[in-house]
Formats: structure tokens, C-alpha cells, sequence
């Protein structure tokens, strides 16, 4: 089989082409990084409007890069929620115009298992595992027990770990997307230097809270000189806050997952944020502590793409699992619950 897999959900326009015995043939990403810079966070309507101008195109370089024709396609993927309603309906009905006219079916993604899946682009990573899942809307840890079986461990009670890399960035001035400035800055500060809350460690659940670090960081570096060392200080120390806070409620994820299971047990960071290196580097030596194995998808599969929307629609049509025309656009779906699937948009 041979998957057209489409993204669109935020500010990546992006289209893949996977085959089921040669693996992944194209993958194409068009960031939107420039046009949202200027205003230091996504846009959603400039988001839906460059979406709307580049998806034939980028569908097309997706196509001729992976050497194959529309006809050879066996199903189309594409990203069908959770995101900005504006950017999810124009990849949807991309992908609903291609699948009624190559009379082949589509298969409607959730953008989170595209995530969830990611580490098995380039690694033989079975099922079940414990998944981290930290990214620009999300922190969450959930036990993966095969595809579309989720069970969510813990998640965030405020904001997702992406977002307060990209709040911090923002106070300081450091630059567009957040993520990848700050662990910039972070790498010439001292990550001792200011003292700043680690939230609900103390709390017998596996969920998170980065509001009030957000907070604490605005604060502390209004107090600051706000010298270049300042920055570099503060970034240090917001970056290991955070990875305190994500070793932690991993570890107790951890001891959870293991409760009622036998070994080898499997450990995925995926999402933007997986692509940090000193969270890796903290989250790895967990996992060892542990016993889990750690799989990190290559960098380039962290963020989004439409290489993991393509997976999930290969595994999900291997499965029999394909969509109907009218399956809608969905701004929240969670991935947990068969909920997931067919009730309305909530959670
Ligand atoms: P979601 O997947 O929850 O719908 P999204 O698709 O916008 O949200 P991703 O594209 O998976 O999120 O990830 C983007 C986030 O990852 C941004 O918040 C960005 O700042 C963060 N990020 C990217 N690189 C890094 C990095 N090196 N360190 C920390 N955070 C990073
Ligand atoms: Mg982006
Ligand atoms: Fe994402």
C-alpha cells in the first residue's frame, strides 16, 4: 500500500508519502515560522491563509519527490483535529477531493496518535509502551497499548510544556518559535542560577502544571538586569525546571505502567518539545533508572510533520479502519476513550 499522509493543523503545511515495503518515500514540511515571527506566537488566521495558498503545492512536491503517481495511491491521511479549525479543514477537504476522486478511502488522522506513532517511522517500536507526549498544545503521559488503544496517565492542568517554552521565550525577547531559542540560550546560562517552582510535585497523580513557572519566569526576570547573562541564566534555569517537573511525573507514570505488566518495558518522548536535548538527556537517564527502553523520533519527525499522519494511515488501514466523507473537522479530540473516534468534539 502506498498512504498520502496531509498535515495542517497549526503552522506546518506538510505532505508524506509512505509505501508500505519501501517505507518513507517523501516528506515535505512547509513551516510558517517568518509570517508568525513578527507577532511571537501562531496567528490562526494568517495560519488558515497560508495553509489554504501552499496545500496544493506541497501535496504535489510530495507526490513528484516520492517518484510516484496520484493513481498509484492507496488511501489518503490526513490530520482531521485537534488544531486550528481554519488550517484541520483545509488539509481534511484536500484529502476528501483526492480520496472522491481517486475513489480510494480516507482515513481521518488524530494529529495526536500521528505523535504517538512517530518513533515507529524509524525504530521497531512495539506496543505497549509509556508515551510522553510534549508538545506545543499538549503535555501528557499515556500508556500505548496498541493503535487507537490509549489510556492517558496524566496531563496538564494548564498549559502544555511547548507553550511555556514559547511564553518564556516571548518575555525575553528571545525569538520565534520559543522551543529551539531557549534551549539556545539555555546552553550559555547556568541552570542553578534562579530559583523557580517545581508545581504539583508533590502530588500523588501523574499530572502537570506549567502556568505558574511561566509566571515565575516573567517575574524574575523583570527583576533581573536583563543582560544577555540574565537571559542565559533564566532560560538554564526554566529548562531544568520544566525537566524536573517531566522526570518526575514520569517516574511515577512509570511505576504505574509497570504495575501490571512483565518487561521489556518501552519508553517514547514524541512532540515538539521531545526535540530538547537536555530533556532527553534527563529523561533518558530515568528511563534507564527504571528499566524502560527510551525511543526519541529523530528530530525531524518531533515536530510536526505529515510522516506520522502517513503511519497512522497505513497502520489504521491495515486495520480496516477508514473514514467516511463526512468525517468533521475536529478543534479538541482527545486521544484517550473511544470517544476518540465517534462522539462529538470535547476534552
Ligand atoms: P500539538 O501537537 O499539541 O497540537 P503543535 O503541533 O503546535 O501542538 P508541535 O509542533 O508538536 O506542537 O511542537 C511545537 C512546540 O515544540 C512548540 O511549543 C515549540 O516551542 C516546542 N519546541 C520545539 N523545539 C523545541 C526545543 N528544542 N526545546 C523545547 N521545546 C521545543
Ligand atoms: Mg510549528
Ligand atoms: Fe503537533
Amino acid at each position: 500500500a502506498i498512504i498520502l499522509g496531509i498535515e495542517s493543523s497549526c503552522d506546518e503545511t506538510a505532505a508524506a508519502v509512505i509505501c508500505e515495503e519501501r517505507g518513507l518515500l517523501s516528506n515535505i514540511v512547509a513551516s510558517q515560522d517568518e509570517a508568525h515571527s513578527p507577532f511571537g506566537g501562531v496567528v490562526p488566521e494568517i495560519a488558515a491563509r497560508a495553509h489554504m495558498s501552499k496545500i496544493e503545492s506541497i501535496i504535489d512536491q510530495a507526490i513528484t519527490e516520492a517518484d510516484v503517481d496520484y493513481i498509484d495511491l492507496s488511501a489518503i491521511a490526513a490530520t482531521s483535529g485537534p488544531g486550528l479549525i481554519g488550517g484541520v479543514i483545509t488539509g481534511l477537504m484536500a484529502a476528501k477531493g483526492l480520496s472522491v476522486s481517486l475513489n480510494i478511502p480516507l482515513i481521518a488522522v488524530n494529529h495526536l496518535e500521528g505523535h504517538a506513532l512517530s518513533p515507529r517511522l524509524t525504530e521497531d517500536c512495539a506496543f505497549p509502551y509509556l508515551l510522553l507526549l510534549v508538545s506545543g498544545g499538549h503535555s501528557q503521559l499515556l500508556s500505548v497499548q496498541g493503535l487507537g488503544d490509549y489510556t492517558r496517565l496524566g496531563s496538564t492542568i494548564d498549559d502544555a510544556a511547548g507553550e511555556a517554552f514559547d511564553k518564556t521565550a516571548k518575555v525575553m525577547s528571545l525569538g520565534f518559535p520559543g522551543g529551539p531559542n531557549v534551549e539556545r540560550w539555555a546552553a550559555k546560562g547556568d541552570d542553578r542560577a534562579i530559583r523557580l517552582p517545581r508545581p504539583l510535585l508533590d502530588r500523588d497523580s501523574c499530572d502537570f502544571s506549567f502556568a505558574g513557572l511561566k509566571t515565575a519566569v516573567a517575574r524574575a526576570f523583570e527583576a533581573s538586569d536583563q543582560s544577555d547573562a540574565a537571559k542565559a541564566d533564566l532560560a538554564a534555569s526554566f529548562q531544568r525546571a520544566v525537566s524536573d517537573c517531566l522526570v518526575d511525573r514520569t517516574e511515577r507514570a512509570m511505576k504505574a505502567f509497570k504495575q501490571h505488566r512483565t518487561g521489556p518495558y518501552r519508553f517514547v518522548v514524541a512532540g515538539g518539545v521531545a526535540a530538547n536535548q537536555t530533556l532527553r538527556d534527563s529523561l533518558n537517564n530515568t528511563a534507564q533508572h527504571h528499566d524502560f527502553q527510551t525511543f526519541f523520533p529523530p528530530l525531524e519527525f518531533c515536530g510536526d510533520n505529515a510522516a506520522m499522519i502517513a503511519l497512522a494511515g497505513l497502520e489504521r488501514l491495515s486495520a480496516g479502519r477508514i473514514d467516511t466523507l463526512d468525517a468533521p473537522a475536529r478543534p479538541r479530540w482527545p486521544l484517550d476513550g473511544d470517544s476518540a473516534r465517534t462522539a462529538p468534539a470535547s476534552g
